[in-house]
């Protein structure tokens, strides 16, 4: 294994990692390790060039630095690439090599799901280092989707009540962007408490199955922004708000899986001159990696996991009111509180 740290201004420690043998490309990069460890998963994807990569390893950790503060779990942010298509390239001795990598890394990055890993990858990769979470044992933790689900729902019912003053989803309309495994169940959810859905996905069986489950209505991914709902859902790929699908939003809330939703930070003002109110990604969006943060720190409890998702709504509420007060995009206004948690983690240091 060759590993050769890169330069990256701004960043604790950013490292390439090849491993021709075992087929494996990898770049594992931790933004800040203030507030602990740096905590994210690993994404599989086969990347147009080395460039590509790094960019996106570098906004990904950077996210979960944010993430992980307003979370409020004891980690940094960390996250990692591996140069390949999961389809077709994936091996056990790649991900083992991967494991290696991190290993090597003694504790300065924990690694997890992202798209393209598998629990089953994952418990691979727990087989090597010790520094791997996100799959179940003994009925604890395990895959994060479904928590992120419900934190991404709590989060919406929040947002309602602040947008249209209701108690719950019912009567209200939803369009999810991506019907995978969060936006699957955050469909059921959502049909279960009474709300109407529109589901779009690349996917037609995904597309199929929400049909038939919660009598979904469907619309083709390049239309789920403009359909006529209450609250846009993103939950396949970043970047689906920007200049261009902005105009055609009809939502009056955004509230979605997806992390890096806003395709530019722009976005942020853009929305609130709209009279959107939008879910900052990375609050809405944690409860996946609260619950790998405590599997790690051995505090996962069912009673602390539901409190914790439970708690992503009243934060939510707290971003709402301190940006109306500030006459500021929730966006910058989760920044703000985000940094404000670091500074204070630096502070006790
Ligand atoms: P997933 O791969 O299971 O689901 C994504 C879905 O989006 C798939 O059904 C896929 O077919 C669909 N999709 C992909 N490209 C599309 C396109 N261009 N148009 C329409 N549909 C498209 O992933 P997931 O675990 O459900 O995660 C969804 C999003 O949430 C991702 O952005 C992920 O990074 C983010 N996220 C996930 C978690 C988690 O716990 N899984 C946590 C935080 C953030």
């Amino acid at each position: 294994m060759k590993s050769e740290v890169l330069a990256v201004e701004g960043w604790r420690k950013v490292v390439h990692f090849t491993d021709e043998l075992a087929g494996l490309n990898a770049i594992i990069a931790v933004h800040d390790a203030t507030l602990g460890p740096g905590c994210g998963g690993c994404r599989i994807y086969p990347y147009a060039s080395f460039e590509a990569g790094l960019e996106d390893v570098k906004n990904l950790s950077r996210g979960m630095t944010y993430k992980n503060a307003m979370g409020g779990i004891p980690f940094g942010g960390g996250k990692a690439v591996i140069f390949a298509d999961p389809k077709k390239d994936k091996t056990p001795e790649m991900l083992k090599a991967f494991a290696r990598a991190v290993d090597s890394l003694e504790g300065l990055y924990y690694t997890a799901e992202d798209s393209g890993v598998t629990e089953a990858d994952l418990a691979l990769i727990r087989s090597v280092t010790k520094y791997a979470a996100g799959m179940e044992t003994k009925g604890v933790g395990g895959n994060p989707s479904p928590f992120t689900a419900r934190g991404v729902w709590r989060g919406m019912q929040a947002a309602a009540k602040r947008k249209f003053g209701k108690d719950s989803l019912k009567g209200l309309t939803v369009s999810i962007l991506g019907v995978g495994a969060v936006g699957m169940e955050l469909a059921r959810l959502i049909h279960e408490e009474g709300g109407k859905l529109v589901v779009a996905d690349v996917n037609q069986d995904a597309v199929k199955e929400a049909v038939t489950r919660f009598g979904a209505e469907t619309a083709t991914p390049e239309d789920a922004i403009a359909v006529d709902v209450d609250i846009f859902a993103p939950c396949a790929l970043g970047g689906s708000i920007n200049a261009e699908t902005l105009p055609r939003l009809k939502a009056k809330i955004v509230a979605g899986a997806a992390n890096n939703q806003l395709k530019t930070p722009d976005m942020d003002q853009a929305l609130k001159d709209k009279g959107v109110l939008y879910c900052p990604d990375y609050v809405i969006n944690a409860a996946g990696v609260i619950s790998v943060g405590l599997e790690i720190l051995g505090a996962w409890t069912t009673d602390e996991m539901n409190q914790r998702i439970d708690a992503i709504g009243g934060r939510l509420s707290d971003i709402f009111n301190r940006a109306e007060a500030e006459n500021a995009p929730t966006g910058a206004i989760a920044d703000k509180m985000a940094l404000e948690v670091i500074a204070k983690g630096r502070k006790a240091a």
